[in-house]
């Protein structure tokens, strides 16, 4: 039988409108807007592309969307100076800088500057070092929007055996400490893992996070397991992701699409979080 194809982008609108209604609440209990700044730096086109999605997103949820646009030539100290001033902008709940940013500028710097209450990629040590303590504040939104996906489609971790192909900091492993917070038995895999097959064939739930085309095939997937796939790889014109999708649909019992799973609920979940940054800032004024 056929697998069940879970449509992120349909989960995604759900979140998305309740969003939209708790924003209106907010904005009518303390008469304020929660606003997004979204730093790019450079022209990287796939960024651009994200960044436009980010801005329209915010818009239509009720976010006041700021985008702020630095060239290449940007120096650290001037990428600081403006993580700075967003920091102190009272208008300003959320602050995302799309990576990747240039070779010149460490990312880790810049990341650890945001302040952590502003933080709605959760990829502050502060937020991340709450979710190792199982205390989700705010938590990255690619590993949080698929857990949003596993719940709104009936599918529990409990006791579940699940296996993440990918251990980056912004997706393997907070996912892996998700999943782990919903009592799954976790395995994280990398590029030195050894007999790699033999370990996905045990997941229940497989999530691949790994930005090689069409890597996990039918012999890597147990038979009913739910496959997750994250990875967005771009093959000529065709967006593919890190799951050869027609094998998968043959021998899977779930499975979701590139395009149209795992990235919209990204999206979502940022706006998801720009309101939960503004609720934690309207708490500790
Ligand atoms: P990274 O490049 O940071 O990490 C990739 C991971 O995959 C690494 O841990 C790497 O192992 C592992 N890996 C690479 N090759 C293999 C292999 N042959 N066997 C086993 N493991 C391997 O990627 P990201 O986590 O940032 O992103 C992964 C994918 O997800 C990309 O395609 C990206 O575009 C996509 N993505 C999609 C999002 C969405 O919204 N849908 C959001 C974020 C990412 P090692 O550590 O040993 O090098």
């Amino acid at each position: 039988m056929a697998a069940i194809v879970l449509d992120g982008k349909r989960i995604a609108d759900q979140i998305h409108e309740k969003t939209r209604a708790d924003i209106e609440v907010f904005r009518t209990d303390f008469g304020v807007t929660p606003g997004l700044a979204v730093v790019i730096v450079g022209e990287n086109p796939a960024s651009r592309v994200y960044v436009t999605r980010k801005h329209k997103a915010c818009k239509s949820a009720g976010i006041l969307s700021k985008v702020v646009e630095l060239p290449e030539t940007v120096t650290e100290d001037d990428l600081l100076r403006q993580v700075d001033q967003l920091n102190d902008d009272r208008h300003i709940h959320g602050i995302l800088v799309q990576l990747p940013l240039p070779k010149h500028i460490n990312s880790n710097l810049i990341l650890e500057r945001i302040c952590p209450v502003k933080d709605v990629d959760g990829f502050h040590p502060t937020n991340m070092g709450n979710l190792v303590l199982g205390k989700e504040i705010l938590v990255p939104c690619t590993p949080y929007g698929i857990i949003q996906m596993l719940e709104m489609s009936g599918i529990g971790t409990d006791g579940k055996r699940a296996v993440i192909i990918g251990r980056s900091n912004i997706v393997g492993k907070p996912m892996a400490l998700l999943l782990l917070a919903r009592n799954a038995t976790v395995t994280i895999c990398h590029s030195r893992t050894r007999n790699l097959p033999e370990v996905t064939r045990e997941a229940d739930i497989l999530i691949a996070a790994i930005g090689q085309p069409k890597f996990v095939r039918r012999d890597m997937i147990r038979p009913g397991a739910v496959v997750i796939d994250v990875g967005i790889n771009r093959v000529g014109t065709e967006l593919v992701g890190d799951v050869d999708f027609d094998e998968a649909m043959a021998i899977a019992g779930y499975i979701s699409p590139v395009p149209g799973g795992v990235g919209p609920l990204t999206i979502a979940m940022l706006l998801h979080n720009t309101l939960r940054a503004a609720r934690l800032q309207k708490a500790g004024s």
